[in-house]
């Protein structure tokens, strides 16, 4: 396993994680999908009807809460909830409660544990600003808002899902402004990250810049 952590930022919908995955791959690293710790958190709390309001009920949910990844697979308390967690009132429901500090404090500990050991692959909103900030490799992959909804519409239709162009990009723009303008670690690019502007490219395209990226900085 390389020594070192490779942190990748970036909105909604741009394909950190499948660049994170192929990237994995590549160098026999192992890929910490930090979405999907929070939408298992959003999952647990809908599913017990959580007063996230009342601090002391959210704190006492959070430690009932274990989460486990078994190669791309998903786990919480040991139940497969794979797919579930993609579900849109999911995607939602992880933006609104990734803004809570409880939530925050107890995931962004879990991955900085996980990634202590080195070899890892992280990507979420706040890896390179605040879980990993000496990660060997900081990147902030970004694309339009069009592009970002036209790819994931591309992606429903690919599977045979019903899909609505206008759906999708609505709520694109609105977890944009949601984990953009919230008081805790807020999307944002990292002064030392090197930014990636995907609109344009293809998947092939962003994972060779990164690989170039990565045989400069390591
Ligand atoms: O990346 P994904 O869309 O699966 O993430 C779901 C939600 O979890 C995001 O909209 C974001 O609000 C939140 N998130 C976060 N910090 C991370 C990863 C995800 O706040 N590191």
């Amino acid at each position: 396993m390389p020594k070192f952590n490779i942190a990748i930022d970036g909105p909604s919908g741009v394909g950190k994680s499948t660049i994170a995955n192929i990237l994995a791959d590549h160098y026999h690293m192992i890929h910490l999908d930090t979405g999907a710790m929070y939408r298992c958190v959003a999952f647990y709390l809908i599913q017990n009807q959580v007063d996230i309001q009342n601090e002391q009920e959210l704190q006492e949910a959070l430690n009932c809460i274990d989460i486990h990844f078994d190669g791309d697979k998903v786990f919480l308390n040991n139940q497969d909830v794979s797919s579930q967690i993609r579900l849109n009132e999911i995607s939602m429901a992880a933006s609104k409660i990734s803004a809570l500090p409880l939530v925050r404090n107890k995931l962004v500990s879990l991955q900085q544990d996980i990634a202590s050991q080195k070899g890892f692959i992280l990507d979420g909103r706040d890896i390179c600003t605040v879980v990993l900030p000496n990660a060997e490799v900081k990147i902030y992959m970004d694309a339009s808002s069009k592009a970002r909804a036209q790819r994931r519409y591309d992606e429903y239709i690919s599977k045979g899902i019903d899909a609505d162009y206008e759906v999708i990009f609505q709520d694109i723009v609105a977890r944009d402004y949601q984990d953009s303008h919230r008081e805790h670690s807020p999307l944002k690019v990292a002064d030392d990250a090197v930014v990636i502007d995907t609109s344009d490219m293809t998947i092939s395209e962003v994972v060779e810049t990164i690989e170039n990226i990565i045989e400069d900085i390591v």
